[in-house]
C-alpha cells in the first residue's frame, strides 16, 4: 500500500509518523531523533544544514540561521502579526512586491514556504531511507487557527519538498485522533499545547466523528525555550556572582549554556537533581574557568513559576469563548515536548480536575493523529468517518461595509450554501460580489478573497431584482462563487483557490531549485566523503614515517613528507574540485600502498 505521511510541521521542532499494518509509528530522523528542531542554516560556502545541526550553530550563525519561519507562514509584511517580529527574529525579513513576506539570508531571498519545504523534504528522506521506498503523499497538520493563507502556503510547502498534501488537519483534531476519541462518544475535550515556542489551548466537540472547534486561545509567544533562558540566566548571574566575568555578550559561552539549559530542563522531568557541567566556558588574568552547578527541580520551579501561572488566562478565556464551564470537558490531552515537566502535569490537572492524558508522547502524538488521518484517506483505517471543516467564515460584502456570513465557520465540508441579495438602487444593472474570509462583522476588516460583477440585471426598483448568490466548497477547501439573477437566468461565477500569494510557477521555479540543491547537496555530501579519506591516508603516512623512519632512506622520507603537505593544502583549500579531490586522492593511495609493499619487501629480507 502507498505510504501517507503524518507530517507535525512545528514552530520548535517537526515530527513524521506513517502506519504500519494499520498502527501509527514514528520515523526517526538520520540522526536517530524521534523529532527534528524547525531549524534551517544557510552556510557562507552555500550548504544547507536543516534540524539538530542547524540548532546546534544557531547561536554563532544567528542571521544565516531561520528558525520559527511558520510564524511567517501565510502572513503579510505589514500585518499587525509580523510587526514584533522583524525585531524579535535574528534574520533579515523583507517585504515582497506583492506585499508577502520573505526572508533573506546572504543576499538571497526566500519565501516561508520555501524553508519550510527544507524541513518538509529532510523527512521525507528520513522517511525514505528508513522505509526504503519513494514517499509523495502526506497529510500535514496546522494550529487551530491558522487561516485559508497559512494553510495554502502550507501545501505549497509540501509541493515544492516534492509531497503531495492530501490533507491539511487542525493539530487539535490529529491529537484527538491519536487518542481514538473520535469514535466513543459525543464529548468536549480541551486539548493543551505547549511547544518550544507557542502555547495552544483548544477546545474541540466532537460529535459523530466530526471535530469542531469550539475555540482557540494561547500565547503565540510563550513556550519552552522561555524556560530555558530562565535557567541561562541564573546560570549567568551565578557565574558572575562567582568569577566577576559576565558570559552574557560571549555567543559561543551563550550557546553552550543554552544547550546545557534546555539539558537540564528536559532532564529534571524525570530526575530531582541534576549537574550542569561547563568546562573552559570563559579565562581571564588567574587562569581557565569552568562552571558547574547544581540544579533542583525545586529551584526550576522557582525560576519558571510566573510562565506556568500566565498559561492560565488563555484557559479560562478558551471557555468563556466556548461558553463552556471546565465541568463541561470530558477529558483533556496533553501536547508538546514541555507538558512533560511535571509541575505542568500538575498544573492542568488542578485547571481541569481531572488527569490529562499523557500516554502518547506529547511530541509525537500530533504526527500520530496525522498519519491516521492518511490511513482513513486512503481506506487503510475503516472505523473513522472525518469530515473537514471550513476554519473561517465565508461571506461576501453587503450595504455599509457590513460582512454577510453565507458559509459559517466550523461548516463540515463539501458544503452548498445559497443567500437572496438584491439591488440598492432603481434601475440598478449590476451588483458587485464581493468574497471575504473572517469572522469580523465589519467586511473591510477581513480577508478579500475576489471580486466579480454580475451584470445585465433587468432594470427595476431596488430592492425587486431577486440575486441569488451560491457559496460551494468542495472536499479540497475550493470555493466557488456563483450569482444569478433569478428573473433573466444571468450567472457569473468566480473560483476561489485559496492562495498563499505564491504563484504556480514560483513555486515550479522553487521545486527546481530544490532539485538543483539535491544534487548540489549529493556532490558536496560526496566531496566530504572524500576529504576524510585523504584526511586518513595523511595520518597512516605520518604514522608510517613515525614507525618506520630508521628503516627509510632520505629520498623515501622526503618523498612522504612532500606527499603529506600536498595532501594537507589540499585539504585546506576551500574551493577544490570534486574530480580534483579524487585525482589526489588516487595518487596518495596508490603512493602509501607502493610504500607498504616496499617496508614489507625490507622487512621480510630483514627477516631472512
Ligand atoms: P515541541 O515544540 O512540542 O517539540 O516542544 C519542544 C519543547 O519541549 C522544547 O522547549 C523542549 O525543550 C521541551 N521538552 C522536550 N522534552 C521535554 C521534557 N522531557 N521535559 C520538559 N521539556 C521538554
Amino acid at each position: 500500500m502507498e505510504i501517507t505521511l503524518g507530517i507535525d510541521l512545528g514552530t520548535t521542532n517537526s515530527c513524521v509518523a506513517y502506519l504500519e499494518g494499520g498502527r501509527p509509528l514514528v520515523i526517526p530522523n538520520k540522526e536517530g531523533g524521534r523529532v527534528t528542531p524547525s531549524v534551517v542554516a544557510f552556510l557562507k560556502n552555500g550548504e544547507r544544514l536543516v534540524g539538530q545541526i542547524a540548532k546546534r550553530q544557531m547561536l554563532l550563525n544567528p542571521e544565516r540561521t531561520v528558525s520559527a519561519v511558520k510564524r511567517l507562514m501565510g502572513r503579510k509584511f505589514n500585518s499587525p502579526e509580523v510587526g514584533s517580529l522583524k525585531e524579535r527574529l535574528p534574520y533579515k525579513l523583507v517585504e515582497a512586491e506583492n506585499g508577502d513576506i520573505w526572508v533573506e539570508v546572504g543576499g538571497k531571498r526566500y519565501a516561508p514556504p520555501e524553508i519550510s519545504a527544507l524541513i518538509l523534504t529532510y523527512l521525507r528522506e528520513c522517511a525514505e531511507e528508513k522505509l526504503g521506498k519513494k514517499i509523495e503523499k502526506a497529510v500535514v497538520t496546522v494550529p487551530a487557527y491558522f487561516n485559508d493563507a497559512q494553510r495554502q502556503a502550507t501545501k505549497d510547502a509540501g509541493k515544492i519538498a516534492g509531497l503531495d498534501v492530501i490533507r491539511i488537519i487542525n493539530e487539535p483534531t490529529a491529537a484527538s485522533l491519536a487518542y481514538g476519541f473520535e469514535k466513543e462518544r459525543n464529548e468536549i475535550i480541551a486539548i493543551y499545547d505547549f511547544g518550544g515556542g507557542t502555547f495552544d489551548m483548544t477546545i474541540l466537540e466532537v460529535r459523530e466523528g466530526v471535530f469542531n472547534v469550539l475555540s482557540t486561545s494561547g500565547n503565540t509567544f510563550l513556550g519552552g525555550e522561555d524556560f530555558d533562558a530562565r535557567i541561562m540566566n541564573w546560570l549567568i548571574d551565578e557565574f558572575k556572582t562567582e568569577t566577576g566575568i559576565d558570559l552574557s555578550h560571549d555567543n559561543l559561552a551563550i550557546q553552550r549554556l543554552k544547550d546545557a539549559a534546555e539539558k537540564a530542563k528536559i532532564e529534571l522531568s524525570s530526575v530531582e537533581e541534576v549537574e550542569i557541567n561547563l568546562p573552559f566556558i570563559a579565562t581571564d588574568e588567574t587562569g581557565v574557568k569552568h562552571l558547574t552547578r547544581r540544579l533542583t527541580r525545586e529551584k526550576l520551579e522557582s525560576l519558571v513559576e510566573d510562565i506556568i501561572i500566565r498559561t492560565k488566562e488563555p484557559m479560562e478565556r478558551a471557555l468563556k469563548d466556548a461558553d463552556i464551564l471546565v465541568e463541561d470537558i470530558s477529558r483533556v490531552i496533553l501536547v508538546g515536548g514541555q507538558t512533560r515537566m511535571p509541575r505542568i502535569i500538575q498544573e492542568v490537572k488542578e485547571f481541569f480536575g481531572k488527569d490529562p492524558y499523557r500516554d502518547i508522547n506529547p511530541d509525537e502524538v500530533v504526527s500520530i493523529g496525522a498519519a491516521l488521518q492518511g490511513g482513513v484517506i486512503s481506506g487503510e483505517v475503516k472505523d473513522i468517518v472525518l469530515l473537514d471543516i471550513t476554519p473561517l467564515s465565508l461571506g461576501v460584502e453587503t450595504k455599509n461595509d457590513t460582512f454577510t456570513v453565507i458559509i459559517p465557520r466550523n461548516t463540515t465540508i463539501p458544503t452548498k450554501k445559497s443567500m437572496i441579495f438584491t439591488t440598492t438602487a432603481d434601475n440598478q444593472t449590476k451588483v458587485r460580489v464581493h468574497v471575504l474570509q473572517g469572522e469580523r462583522e465589519i467586511a473591510s476588516e477581513n480577508k478579500s478573497l475576489g471580486n466579480f460583477d454580475l451584470v445585465g440585471i433587468a432594470p427595476a426598483p431596488k430592492g425587486i431584482p431577486q440575486i441569488e448568490v451560491t457559496f460551494e466548497i468542495d472536499v479540497d477547501g475550493i470555493v466557488k462563487v456563483t450569482a444569478r439573477d433569478r428573473d433573466t437566468g444571468k450567472e457569473q461565477t468566480m473560483e476561489i483557490h485559496p492562495s498563499s500569494g505564491l504563484t504556480p510557477q514560483e513555486i515550479e521555479k522553487m521545486i527546481e531549485d530544490a532539485k538543483k540543491y539535491k544534487e548540489l547537496d549529493r556532490k558536496r555530501k560526496r566531496e566530504k566523503g572524500k576529504r576524510a579519506e585523504i584526511e586518513a591516508i595523511i595520518s597512516a603516512l605520518e604514522n608510517f614515517y613515525n614507525k618506520f623512519k630508521n628503516k627509510l632512506s632520505s629520498e623515501k622520507k622526503i618523498e612522504i613528507m612532500d606527499a603529506v603537505s600536498e595532501g594537507k593544502s589540499v585539504l585546506n583549500d576551500e574551493n577544490i574540485e570534486l574530480e580534483k579531490l579524487e585525482e589526489i586522492y588516487g595518487t596518495l593511495k596508490s603512493f602509501s600502498e607502493d610504500l607498504e609493499r616496499a617496508i614489507v619487501d625490507t622487512l621480510e629480507k630483514e627477516a631472512q
